[in-house]
């Protein structure tokens, strides 16, 4: 069934409206930026007004929390400074250490993070291939792993991991899952709908998708106890969202709809037409039939494949660098999900020991004109480029 067939309005008519109501004051349309750190105290020492401190309490960030929820088909939401922070969050919560199984393919960031913590906070944590069911079965631990966290479709090759699977087998052994859906949005795949505990954002992305907030955001399925422990470690470690980065980041959500669906059009038809050029060794998008996540894109993607797919250049490294190099209308950039299309060659910046293929091309398809776009890969493609390296 459509995830929209539940719900009261079509997710296209949630995100334009935003918050929904004027501001009840002055009735603006447009809310305004609740900029206070603090809030009046009452002469009977409460605080009918219940706020307190804006760091936990400011209605600018509760605003964006609440949109969020209602995207995912959360029960709640809670906004972070960046992506990492909301991650961090999680794993900072668990009560004791425990056994953490986290996707082999995920942000590079995260997961150098995760490997250092491991060890320093008694976390132990593997990583697995989570595109396969049975290898995450085998690696669980009933009753010691607490936690699974997978990150779909994942950086940098897009592998895809079926979300509802993982849901049932982590849930058969007593773990939480956790699924990071940056790539995806609400607006292709709903995780808590499939089974997830809670969903993890990167809103520097295509949440806010004009590249000029750095914010996360969890949602979760229920007010869980490890949902409290997660609202106790934001406000011990100050991890909060600033109030003007999430009245911009509620201002870019409500485009959000429309944003993805051209990124996703876009990215699709790009992908179709890149196929077997002579200077590609290959073109990994999970809207392909020849990517190996494709039928399980096919089942929780819906709508859309996303907005982000990688080249391979024949010819390795050098190539790679050259291709990049040589377009005139993409960025070279890092980051992903922005209107404007982004290009990067991943192993460089993730360093050494990454697993990324060297002559790999991360592409991050913005809302230019395609045949634009097109033609800027072909001429940096052009037939000199093969040849070096
Ligand atoms: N998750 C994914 C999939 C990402 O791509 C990133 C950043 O690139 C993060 C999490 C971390 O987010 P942030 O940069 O907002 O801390």
């Amino acid at each position: 069934m459509d995830h929209e067939t539940r719900m009261p309005h079509k997710m296209r008519t949630l995100v334009a409206q935003g918050p929904g109501a004027a501001e009840p004051v002055t009735k603006a349309l447009s809310s305004p930026i609740h900029m206070s750190t603090t809030y009046l105290r009452d002469a009977d020492n409460g605080y009918s007004g219940g706020r307190i401190y804006g760091g936990t309490d400011n209605p600018s960030v509760q605003q964006a929390e609440a949109l969020v929820a209602t995207l995912e088909g959360a029960e709640d939401a809670l906004m972070f400074g960046s992506g990492m922070a909301a991650a961090s969050a999680v794993f900072q919560a668990l009560e004791k250490p425990t056994h953490i199984l986290a996707s082999r393919a995920m942000y590079y960031g995260l997961q150098s993070w995760l490997a250092e913590l491991g060890p320093r906070s008694g976390h132990s944590v593997s990583f697995v291939d989570t595109s396969d069911l049975d290898a995450v079965r085998t690696a669980l631990r009933t009753g010691k792993t607490g936690l699974v966290w997978i990150e779909t479709p994942s950086n940098p090759m897009w592998t895809l991991t079926d979300i509802a699977g993982v849901a049932e087998i982590a849930h058969a052994a007593g773990a939480l899952l956790c699924v990071d859906s940056t790539v995806s949005t609400p607006i292709f795949t709903r995780p808590l709908e499939l089974g997830a505990d809670i969903v993890v954002h990167s809103a520097t992305k295509y949440l806010n998708g004009h590249s000029d907030v750095v914010a996360g955001a969890l949602a979760t399925a229920g007010r869980t106890a490890i949902w409290e422990s997660i609202r106790r470690v934001r406000a011990r470690i100050g991890a909060s969202l600033g109030p003007f980065d999430a009245w911009l980041l509620m201002r870019g959500m409500r485009t959000l709809h429309v944003r993805v669906a051209a990124q996703a059009r876009t990215a699709a038809i790009l992908a179709d037409r890149l196929i077997g050029h002579p200077a590609l060794s290959g073109v990994l998008y999970p809207g392909l039939r020849s990517h190996p996540g494709h039928d399980v894109a096919r089942r929780q993607m819906i709508g859309g494949f996303g907005g982000m797919l990688s080249i391979c250049v024949k010819g390795g490294e050098p190539a790679a660098v050259a291709v990049a190099a040589q377009v005139q209308l993409w960025k070279r950039a890092t980051s992903l999900g922005g209107i404007e299309s982004l290009i990067e060659h991943r192993a460089s910046i993730e360093g050494a020991g990454t697993p990324c293929p060297p002559n790999l091309l991360r592409l991050s398809v913005g809302l230019e004109d395609i045949d634009d776009l097109f033609l800027d890969l072909i001429q940096a493609l052009g037939p000199s480029v093969p040849l070096l390296g």
